[in-house]
């Protein structure tokens, strides 16, 4: 009996605080109500109402060409060519990607030689896309499918694995993509045991009534191996990321560029070298520096070395694993460092190599390449995560979050063996 108490005790002192805590960012999920404001022609997520033809979805094949989509829609060579300069100067669009998805408007009307309205919709994730739209002028707009975010709860036991664990349990994969990088560091995600545990406070960002993506973690608790490791989200003006209890940052900086000293970058990272009269892509996936011959290259994170060879047109090539998330790759070396073989672990700011120009190369330079999940990413802009301690000033109200969210995720046992549908943070409302 008094168990009973102290347990509806919780759920109320739960939902009274989440309720008040979550309110500012949440947004209530109505899908139902939608249907009262619609008229005789509907809009879809990207604007249009039915009349202008019926929507179809399409992935991009191997090699297929902007101009070969355009073209399909009834675009003039001329019109392709305007908007393919916009795209590059405006929003610095990356041209197709193998799978991508796009949308288009079969014509109702099928008398007509080009099937479709003049319209061309690119996908850039679930949510963000490129409105083409050539009807009168030429429109091109970057916008993003209206969202919403709810708060979830999800704990589990690895049994196989934590994807399987999550997704089991009606969650995302993609809470474990989050969860990995968090904890990159300190749990090895391919080799998790049978009993390993987690605890998890999350966003989910809702489209139209469905999924369409894993926000923030807000909290997160790990057990591996029974050792321990939370991770709490903080931000403010003058600094965000992955907390300890104690404020620790938890997640060890990668260095900017693998450079003691500043060096001149002589060609960028850029997806969309894209050439409007071969119509094909030249992808340079690294960041090239135009540093002096035997510069010292260093490592930019501590590591496990997984290659150190001569490799053809790579020339002497370095590649770093991190972590589970982030891999580094430095090419065209003179020569190693001491002690620089695969197998071998290696610190941050070891001398791993000196600027060469070995391989098919016109000039002494590094190419250097960060890779997050086995993906080339931009190392210049990416946003990588930080080692330092939050400070003093934010302790205050890092210390009421980390009060809050314990407090949520131990709750979150009490409420899965009760009722496992009050989950969702969301229902309070
Ligand atoms: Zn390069």
């Amino acid at each position: 009996m008094f168990h009973h108490y102290l347990v509806l005790l919780a759920l109320f002192l739960f939902y009274g605080l989440a309720g008040c805590l979550f309110q500012p960012q949440m947004t209530e999920v109505v899908s139902d109500t939608l249907s009262e404001i619609q008229e005789d022609f509907p809009i879809d997520g990207f604007g249009y109402s039915s009349n202008i033809g019926v929507l179809e979805r399409g992935q991009v094949r191997a090699n297929q060409s902007l101009y070969e989509l355009l073209d399909e829609i009834g675009i003039s060579e001329q019109v392709i060519w305007q908007v393919s300069n916009e795209l590059k100067q405006r929003l610095g669009f990356r041209f197709l990607k193998q799978n991508q998805i796009y949308y288009r408007y079969r014509k109702h009307n099928n008398l007509d030689d080009v099937k479709y309205a003049p319209v061309l919709i690119l996908m850039e994730s679930n949510v963000r896309y490129i409105k083409i739209d050539l009807n009168d002028d030429i429109l091109i707009q970057a916008s993003a499918k209206p969202i919403k975010i709810r708060i979830r709860q999800v704990e589990g036991t690895i049994e196989s694995s934590l994807y399987e664990s999550l997704v089991l349990q009606g969650h995302s994969a993609g809470v474990a993509i989050e969860l990995n990088e968090i904890f990159a560091w300190q749990i090895d995600f391919f080799r998790l045991y049978r009993g390993d545990n987690y605890r998890a406070i999350y966003e989910e960002f809702i489209s139209e009534g469905e999924v369409v993506g894993v926000g923030k973690v807000l909290a997160a608790e790990f057990v591996y191996q029974n050792s321990v490791y939370k991770a709490f989200y903080y931000e403010d003006d003058q600094q965000k990321g992955y907390y300890d209890s104690e404020g620790n940052g938890i997640q060890k900086a990668l260095l900017k560029a693998p450079f003691r000293y500043n060096q001149r970058i002589s060609s960028s990272f850029n997806y969309s070298r894209f050439h409007p009269v071969l119509k094909q892509s030249i992808p340079h996936t690294g960041t090239d520096y135009a540093a002096p011959l035997g510069t010292p290259v260093i490592a930019v994170g501590d590591g496990e070395i997984v290659e150190s060879k001569y490799k053809g047109a790579n020339g002497n090539i370095v590649q770093i694993q991190h972590n589970g998330t982030y891999k580094t790759a430095y090419l065209h070396l003179n020569g190693f460092g001491p002690n620089v073989k695969k197998g071998l672990q290696v610190k941050q700011g070891q001398v791993i190599g000196y600027v060469g120009r070995t391989g098919r190369v016109t000039g002494v330079h590094l190419h250097y390449t960060l890779y997050k999940n086995n993906v080339p990413v931009n190392s210049v802009e990416v946003d990588l995560p930080s080692l330092k301690s939050l400070t003093e000033s934010a302790s205050e109200a890092f210390n009421l979050e980390v009060q809050k969210y314990t407090f949520l995720l131990g709750q979150g046992r009490i409420l899965s063996a009760t009722n496992n549908d009050s989950y969702d943070v969301e229902k309070n409302s």
